[in-house]
């Protein structure tokens, strides 16, 4: 017999599916990627990567090598898989076996990647990453500059397209998405007059796509819209929450006297006051700085938390909710329509990626 957890971690691929198709057609003519790094932000790469494919994704960004080569056991020859932490060195022949992309963010790997070529006789693709403002990854302006004097150091490889990552594009006051903006057209522009030949270019996320198509150019890299998590601060794009994790109550306690409820005792309740305990807390990624803040629903009725948030463990006020209802057994929505990842992220004080990131952990997760 196989015990059945009393939680359910449910992903809607569709939903995933829908909010892919609405951002290519966004952005037509040019191509929506998908990035499918941690896991597909902890809803599971080797189900979202297939699905994705399944609705035309062709060309899908994983942050480590690792991450890619477990995606390519799962989609097709002809989907692009890139990596955006870059090529290391020795790691060359991992990306020719696997038909991986890397993205090149410094000098001496675009020269790897060059050698390689050179060694195999064979044009190999690469995304070129440079840096406009952020100072995180990718080639600086000097090494940039360097590249347009000497393009021969770009034999062999051919480049996929100029890629740039925004920093600020979530935030629609912020100057800094302008400023990348242009610096990126000027190199975009630069490459192409140094090569003598047309360049891609790659610079929106998901802010970017959904705050200014202006910004995509010929290829956008989505991650947290696909999954449902707003990207800008002062718009709503049209994107639905494919996440939703249900737990059963564990137990129910009325209170003879007022009693205070859970570690540090920060909340009483009076007499007669009634507690349920569900087996969701901060070690599932329900994270202990949501307080009791958040809501959950119990039979289309919003109940409160009350007290801390433990490890294993939350805890509802009950109280309001009929005897007959709140019982051991049955099932509470903890993250659906009601409370979305953004929802819990901002009374936690942090982002949707990071409760999303940190949910995959524990649960089995199932898909429809
Ligand atoms: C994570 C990442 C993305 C996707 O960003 P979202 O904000 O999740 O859309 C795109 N490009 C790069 C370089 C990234 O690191």
């Amino acid at each position: 017999m196989t015990a059945s957890p009393p939680t359910r971690l449910t992903i809607d691929l569709a939903a995933v599916c829908t909010n892919w198709r609405r951002m290519a057609q966004r952005i037509a003519p040019a191509e929506c990627a998908a990035v499918v790094k941690a896991n597909a932000y902890g809803l599971g790469a080797e189900k979202v990567g297939p699905a994705l494919y399944g609705v035309g994704a062709r060309t899908f960004f994983t942050a480590h090598l690792e991450e890619a080569v477990a995606l390519r056991s799962v989609l097709p020859r002809d989907a692009s898989i890139s990596v955006l932490n870059g090529l290391l060195p020795g790691t060359e022949a991992i990306y020719q076996d696997y038909g991986l992309t890397p993205v090149l963010n410094d000098l001496g790997q675009v020269t790897l990647w060059s050698k390689r070529a050179t060694a195999e006789a064979a044009a190999l693709a690469a995304f070129l990453q440079i840096d406009t403002g952020m100072h995180r990854m990718g080639m600086d302006v000097g090494e940039f500059r360097t590249l347009l004097a000497e393009p021969e150091r770009l034999a062999g490889i051919d480049v996929s397209a100029l890629m740039s990552h925004l920093a600020c594009a979530d935030d629609g006051d912020h100057p800094l998405t302008l400023q990348q903006y242009n610096r990126f057209k000027t190199a975009q522009t630069d490459l192409a007059r140094s090569l003598g030949r047309t360049v891609s270019g790659s610079l929106a996320n998901s802010a970017g796509l959904w705050r200014d198509t202006a910004l995509v150019g010929d290829l956008a890299r989505p991650g947290c819209a696909l999954y449902g998590v707003q990207p800008c601060n002062d718009l709503v794009a049209d994107i639905e929450n494919p996440v939703r994790l249900e737990a059963q109550i564990i137990q129910v306690r009325t209170l003879e006297t007022a009693g205070q409820i859970g570690y540090g005792a920060t909340r009483t309740l009076p007499a007669g006051s009634r507690v349920a305990t569900i087996p969701v807390g901060y070690a599932d990624g329900y994270l202990r700085s949501i307080g009791d803040q958040a809501c959950v629903l119990l039979d289309g009725r919003r109940i409160p938390l009350v007290g801390r948030v433990s490890m294993d463990l939350i805890t509802l006020d009950v109280s309001a909710i009929p005897e007959s209802v709140a019982v051991p057994g049955r099932w509470v929505d903890v993250i659906g329509s009601e409370t979305s990842p953004d929802r819990l992220a901002a009374m936690a004080g942090t982002i949707g990626y990071e409760i999303l990131t940190s949910l995959g952990s524990r649960y089995d997760r199932h898909y429809v």
